[in-house]
């Protein structure tokens, strides 16, 4: 497996060195706005803990930090007025997923429709 670079850019940004567009943090996570916004909201929400994916963090995270990280996104499409009309979480991992930031993160696009879920190649 992989070993978690903690020169990404979110690791960055969690030890303070990048600046970011907070919406929420507690003890297990920070949430922030994307730098390139998809949807009218458009944001990531990042563990706190070094965990380079989606299959790395629900592997190798506490409870409490798994726990935490998902009351936190309920907290946040709340907070953001997502409920009513709906939203897509993504985590893209890996090279086939697309992800280009090696820390676990989850999107949360909403605001509009978001459109389809994968567009077909081929
Ligand atoms: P992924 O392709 O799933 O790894 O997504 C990485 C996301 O991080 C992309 O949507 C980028 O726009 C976003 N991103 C990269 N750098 C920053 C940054 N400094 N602040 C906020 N979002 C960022």
């Amino acid at each position: 497996m992989t070993t978690y670079d903690p020169q990404n850019i979110f690791a960055k940004i969690l030890r303070g060195e990048i600046p970011n567009d907070t919406v929420y943090e507690d003890d297990h996570v920070l949430a922030f706005r994307d730098i390139s916004p998809q949807a009218p909201v458009h944001i990531l929400v990042i563990p706190r803990g070094a965990y380079i994916s989606i299959d790395d963090f629900g592997a190798n995270a506490s409870a409490a930090e798994i726990k935490g990280f998902y009351e936190a996104v309920s907290k946040i499409v709340a907070q953001e007025g997502l409920t009513k009309n709906g939203f897509r979480c993504i985590a893209n991992t890996g090279s086939d997923g697309g992800q280009e930031v090696p820390h676990f993160h989850q999107h949360i696009l909403g605001g509009a429709p978001v459109g389809p879920m994968v567009v077909k190649k081929g």
